[in-house]
């Protein structure tokens, strides 16, 4: 056992599955102290204070790596990309790199008959796909284009 002091969010309680509090720990593979547990207090997400630490700091790493961050939402993804600019292009490349699902969307629409291309409404972003696979990606404040 480790002696170290660490707050622990799960009681003594022999483990059941059908309890309100039973609890898989958000951090299970991610080195994990106990997968499985009865939680003291509703809210508990994760076994210990150690294991949401780790969680924290993965998802930091992940997200300075600019790897997936598949914790978060599309939306808050899109939101980092844009950086309060009104029309940015992309890759489709970097947009998958950064863990974007095109395939969860508001709403659909053809945007080029003639292409016969989509576009699609994310939150308050429009994204749309150009030729060589370039991602628009744009906010509705962007209103020009006439
Ligand atoms: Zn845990």
């Amino acid at each position: 056992m480790s002696t170290k002091m660490e707050k622990l969010y799960y009681t003594t309680e022999k483990i059941d599955r059908n309890h309100k509090r039973y609890r898989v720990c958000k951090n299970k593979g991610n080195d994990c102290f106990k997968e499985e547990f009865m939680a003291k207090h509703g809210s508990a997400k994760f076994c210990t204070e150690q294991c949401n630490n780790k969680f924290s700091n993965q998802e930091k790493k992940l997200f300075n790596e600019g790897n997936s961050i598949p914790r978060t939402s599309n939306i808050d993804k899109l939101r980092v990309l844009m950086q309060n600019k009104d029309l940015v292009t992309f890759t489709r490349k970097e947009i998958d790199d950064i863990g974007i699902d095109l395939s969860r969307h508001d709403h659909r629409y053809l945007d080029d008959k003639r292409r016969g291309s989509f576009g699609i409404w994310i939150g308050n972003f429009n994204i749309t796909m150009r030729e060589n696979n370039e991602i628009v990606i744009r906010t509705k404040i962007y209103t020009s284009e006439k």
